[in-house]
């Protein structure tokens, strides 16, 4: 016997015992890996002249043994070989990758947490990559694909007896879902696999007869599975009345008799057909959940139907959550293209665009030829007209959850928010009108998200910019010397923590003609003519007390001047030119980022006290002073915007110096 690996076992057991409340969802499960595995072996049959099918071959078989207590889902799929079976089934979730660690941990810190445990060092340490995780378990743990463990929460134990197309030789693996499992030669008719269940035995609450009734299997099959694109068969027993005997007398009395059929249980007509009034929600998403392996139900659904010269249906599903590798670079986008209901590519990239990359979803068209290609849908013009029609449709659902459900939104925007912004920068700012609106942002003001229509809207006469502060906390960004100084004004500030804002921002330069303004850039407009030029005036006035500054720091800045906004802080940092300080600090983690340096100026306060020090010691000529001075307030500056200083330790004896 092979044994599961450490993490694997941890993990099957969190499952069976802790974490689907729902286990009645590995039928679901099981139908789906038997639909996939059909799916495969038909877009194999597309290109391998050698694979004869017909697509009567393709459908999924229920049958059960009530004596044995045994289940079994069949298929005529794929099929897996020796190594196949090893690597899909030996290890739950084979990949080892960082993910998978964080599901793992959150999965355990939910269970901890559950058992209202204490966090000792170890867990500790999981919850670090818990965090990086999404919070909920069971949700990660069916995006990793445990999918086919599910079946040990309802079998004691579980054979798969399966055999490529094409193939001699079939293998059963074999498990009680503990310790390990087996892997050997076996006999099977036929391609395809077959998963055996051994039902557990009933034990208190849990009552697992249910699977084993014609009733309860069809049940489960209608409301998790019913739109299966393959007919989902079982052996039903049916009862007809006998024909009446020649001989019968007029006191006949007519007999029944059962028999057995093979009934198609799924409905199977394409839920995107029917319209919307017509579907429940909870029929939406068990299809949503059952197609998509997503554990929870979606956020919004879009149903379009489209009659004409080209008609299709389209149903799309914007999901609760972010799949959990929607940042890394293997997330595929797509939405599954039929044509009269025979899947034709499972993931057609063209039919969305990058920033509504999260949404879900099915477009059937029968106009559409069967035998397009990844090459020709550049140019299919047909396809390019859904896609257009899809993103519509996405955008208007989005604003009308704005207006709408401002909860769901903000919900939806913690999830989705990045890609979108991501979206107007790598258009160079090109769908800035419309994905400007879906835009949310925290308002200093308000306490609260705000749109930029909404910022707008609330802008004092006088206010000509949008004023936004980028950074890594909304409470560092708050007590930024620029942001209260540009709140004194009485002008609201936009608090962005994701590193893309400020570039989004920058790409997008304004909304609805308000030119948007980062406050740690200089140039903000803030001032009156006055300020501006009495700002001028004392920095002139200071002539050599600034040159002697701006010495001091040498390279560090451009220069060093009056500030005509600041308020209670003694100096402050903006950036001249387009690279703000924030972009600096991002492109500093970024390989060959050296050339990337925004023009720093020193801004001092004329109307804090530590100008007139600094004025004293240029007057009394102590150069040394100026120069400790100017050192303090500069890595001071540096400290409030989160940026590192060069030397901290010299800065710390400095600090020590003036306290003696
Ligand atoms: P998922 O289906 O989410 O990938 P599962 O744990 O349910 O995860 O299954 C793991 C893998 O085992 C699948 O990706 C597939 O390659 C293989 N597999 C499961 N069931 C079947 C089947 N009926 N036929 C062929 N391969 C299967």
């Amino acid at each position: 016997m092979q044994t599961f690996k450490t993490e694997s076992k941890k993990l099957l057991d969190l499952m069976i015992n802790s974490i689907y409340t729902n286990k009645e969802i590995f039928l679901r499960e099981l139908i789906s890996n038997a639909s996939d595995a059909e799916d495969k072996l038909y877009f194999k049959s597309l290109t391998d002249k050698s694979i004869e099918l017909s697509r009567n071959d393709l459908t999924i078989g229920i049958s059960f043994d009530k004596d044995a207590r045994t289940l079994t889902v069949s298929d005529h799929g794929i099929g897996m070989d020796r190594d196949a079976l090893e690597k899909n089934l030996g290890t739950i979730a084979h990949s080892d990758s960082q993910e998978f660690k964080a599901a793992q941990a959150a999965a355990e810190k939910a269970q901890a947490e559950e058992a209202g445990a204490e966090k000792d060092g170890e867990a500790a340490a999981d919850a670090k990559a818990a965090d990086a995780a999404p919070k909920d378990a069971v949700d990660i743990i069916g995006q990793f694909g445990v999918g086919f463990y599910s079946a040990f929460m309802v079998a004691k134990e579980v054979r798969v007896v399966t055999k490529p197309y094409g193939s001699s030789e079939a293998w059963e693996w074999k498990s009680d879902g503990v310790e390990g499992y087996t892997i050997e030669p076996a006999e099977k008719e036929g391609f395809g696999t077959d998963v055996i269940l051994t039902l557990k035995d009933n034990a208190g609450d849990e009552n697992y007869d249910t699977y084993l009734t014609e009733y309860g299997l069809k049940d489960l099959v209608k409301r998790y599975s019913n739109y299966v694109h393959y007919p989902i068969q079982m052996m039903v027993t049916k009862s007809r009345q006998k024909p009446k005997p020649e001989d019968a007398g007029d006191d006949y009395k007519p007999e029944y008799e059962q028999y057995q059929e093979l009934e198609t249980v799924n409905s199977m007509t394409p839920i995107w057909k029917r319209r919307k009034s017509e579907v429940s929600q909870e029929e939406y998403n068990e299809f949503y959940k059952s197609q998509f392996h997503d554990f929870a139900d979606p956020a919004r659904v879009i149903s379009v139907h489209a009659e004409g010269a080209l008609s299709y249906d389209v149903l799309l599903f914007i999901p609760s959550r972010a799949p959990f590798d929607l940042w890394s670079k293997d997330y595929k986008k797509g939405l599954e293209l039929y044509s009269s209901n025979v899947l034709i590519m499972e993931k057609c990239e063209d039919l969305l665009p990058d920033y509504f990359n999260f949404v879900r979803g099915v477009v059937d068209s029968q106009d559409l030829s069967l035998n397009i290609s990844r090459e020709t849908l550049q140019q299919n013009s047909q396809l390019r007209a859904i896609a257009r029609h899809v993103e519509k449709k996405i955008q208007q659902e989005l604003e009308k959850m704005l207006k709408n459900d401002r909860e769901d939104y903000e919900k939806f925007w913690e999830n989705f928010g990045r890609t979108i912004k991501y979206g107007i920068y790598t258009s160079y700012g090109m769908n800035k009108d419309t994905l400007g609106k879906l835009l949310l942002f925290y308002s200093a003001k308000e306490q609260k998200m705000v749109t930029l229509a909404e910022y707008i809207e609330a802008m004092p006469e006088d206010q000509k910019a949008i004023y936004y502060a980028a950074g890594e906390s909304t409470e560092k960004l708050a007590k930024m010397p620029m942001v209260k100084a540009v709140l004194g004004k009485g002008y609201d500030v936009l608090l962005c923590t994701q590193d893309v804002d400020d570039f989004c921002f920058q790409t997008m330069q304004n909304y609805e003609e308000k030119d948007l303004k980062n406050v740690a850039n200089g140039d903000l407009d803030l001032e009156s003519e006055s300020d501006k030029t009495a700002a001028e005036e004392a920095t002139k006035e200071n002539e050599a007390l600034f040159t002697a500054m701006k010495d001091a720091l040498g390279d560090k800045v451009k220069r060093v001047a009056v500030s005509s906004v600041l308020t209670d802080a003694p100096a402050c940092l903006t950036a001249d030119g387009p690279i703000s300080l924030e972009m600096e600090k991002i492109m500093a983690g970024m390989p060959d980022s050296d050339q990337v340096k925004s023009e720093r100026v020193l801004e001092i306060n004329a109307k804090h006290p530590v100008f007139e020090v600094l004025k004293a010691a240029q007057a009394a000529g102590d150069a040394d002073k100026v120069k400790d001075y100017t050192d303090l307030l500069y890595n001071q500056a540096l400290l409030v915007e989160g940026l590192p200083i060069d030397d901290p330790v010299a800065f710390a004896q400095e600090v020590c110096k003036l306290m003696k």
